[in-house]
């Protein structure tokens, strides 16, 4: 037997909330979100949006938007500090037609956000949500002021890679700081890198990374890579040395690194390895970086977060209950879920860390490996958000997108 109509809250008005209301919404769930903000509003850097998060969009009917606001990439390319191409990927080698989006996380944030207030969701804003009671079979959402917000049939937890929640539900959840976070700031394409449509990495052993990423026809987002430490709020940025190292770093790209830092307007960002002993207890699920936060270095935190939104919407629409629902969303989004979150936790040191030697096995295996046609096809596999698990993965499908 279908289930019927649910009241549904959701915890965060972030890319997997705003998508999951949406989806939830539409199949005509009551659905109630929480934001701890008045005024919600996009955090952090221009994104790489994979074939799986574009075909989330398109089942929210936001591509068409998507595309004409990001800019088309087609492939990853990661040199040395010598210029030697040590990552060479092209989507096109899955299919033709393949390719992902660079977007300014404000202008998807802009994206979902209309999709959201345009369905029948209700958004509560200003509201920290701070603990999580249960109410028989249902879940109510405790807020700062103390005041309840619920009881829901299935409350979605989605409060972000910081989640307070986490811990109060899950106790034994683990999320610990990655010891190298980044700076990054979105600027204009003086030098027409989109017009190459890459995703641009150099790096220098594992302590100096610099990324470029067009995000719009005329933007692009620029990373730099710094120790979590020298990140927290208070800790002044030494903008004059890092412009020396990157501009020693990648000459080619000095206007870019010039034009950066000589407005100084970056933001910073920290991640998490987030682990969760499972992604629901009882009513309460967790979804996007709440419940499988990691490194960006396989640009997939974003497309992961829709993907478990459009599961969600269909776990419902399958089973007979919450609890099935819980299964099979677990069954959907368990494998890719965990190994994204372990595969970005195993490279992670080989790009951002203090042990500059583990950059030579890297670069002589990712060299070689992008020289086989098998080693592109895997990586770029998994750089496409295609892979299920260490030994199974998902293909597109034949107009080269991926089937939801
Ligand atoms: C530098 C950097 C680069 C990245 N690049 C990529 C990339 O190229 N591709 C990609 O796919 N991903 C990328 N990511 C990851 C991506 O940004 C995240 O995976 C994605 O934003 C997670 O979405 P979310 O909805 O789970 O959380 P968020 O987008 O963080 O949203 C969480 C929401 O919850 C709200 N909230 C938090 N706490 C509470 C509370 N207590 N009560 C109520 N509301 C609350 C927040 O205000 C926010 O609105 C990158 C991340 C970083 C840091």
């Amino acid at each position: 037997m279908a289930l019927g109509s649910l009241e549904i809250g959701i915890v965060g008005c972030g890319i997997a909330g705003q998508a999951a209301a949406s989806f939830l919404a539409d199949a005509g769930h009551v659905v109630t979100v929480l934001e701890r903000f008045e005024q919600p509003h996009p955090v952090g850097a221009g994104l790489l949006l994979q074939p799986t998060g574009l075909s989330v969009l398109r089942a929210l009917a936001l591509e068409p938007d998507a595309l004409a606001t990001g800019a088309r990439i087609d492939g990853l390319v990661g040199e040395n500090q010598w210029g030697v191409r040590v990552i060479d990927l092209a989507y096109g080698d899955l299919h033709p037609a393949a390719f992902g989006l660079g977007i300014r996380r404000s202008d998807l944030f802009d994206l979902l956000n209309r999709r959201l207030l345009g369905s029948a969701a209700r958004r509560v804003t200003g509201v920290e949500i701070v603990d999580v009671e249960r109410d028989g079979a249902r879940a109510v959402a405790v807020d700062r002021k103390a005041r309840r917000h619920g009881p829901f049939d299935l409350l979605v937890v989605a409060d972000g890679a910081h989640s307070a929640l986490r811990q109060r539900v899950f106790p034994r959840a683990r999320a610990p700081l990655y010891p190298w976070g980044c700076i990054w700031t979105t600027l204009p394409d003086t030098q027409a890198f989109g017009a190459i449509r890459l995703l641009r990495q150099r790096f220098a052993g594992t302590s100096s990374m610099m990324g470029v990423l067009p995000v719009a026809p005329d933007r692009l987002t620029m990373f730099w890579s710094l120790p979590t430490p020298t990140l927290e709020a208070d800790q002044p940025l030494d903008l004059d040395a890092m412009r020396h190292e990157a501009l020693a770093l990648w000459p080619d790209a000095a206007p870019i690194i010039e034009r950066a830092f000589d407005t100084g307007d970056f933001a910073r960002a920290t991640y998490r390895h987030v682990s969760l002993p499972g992604w629901n207890d009882g009513p309460v699920l967790f979804v996007g970086d709440a419940a499988h936060g990691t490194s960006p270095q396989l640009g997939q935190g974003a497309n992961l977060g829709l993907l478990d939104a459009h599961a969600l919407a269909r776990s419902l629409a399958e089973a007979g209950d919450v609890p099935q629902a819980m299964e099979r969303f677990a069954a959907r989004r368990g494998p890719t879920n965990r190994f994204y979150g372990t595969a970005s936790h195993l490279l992670t040191p080989f790009f951002q860390s203090h042990h500059d030697l583990l950059a030579i096995p890297r670069d002589l295996v990712l060299q070689h490996a992008c020289r086989t046609a098998i080693g592109r096809r895997l990586m770029t596999g998994a750089l496409a958000g295609l892979r299920r698990g260490w030994r199974s993965a998902e293909t597109l499908d034949a107009d080269g997108r991926y089937p939801l």
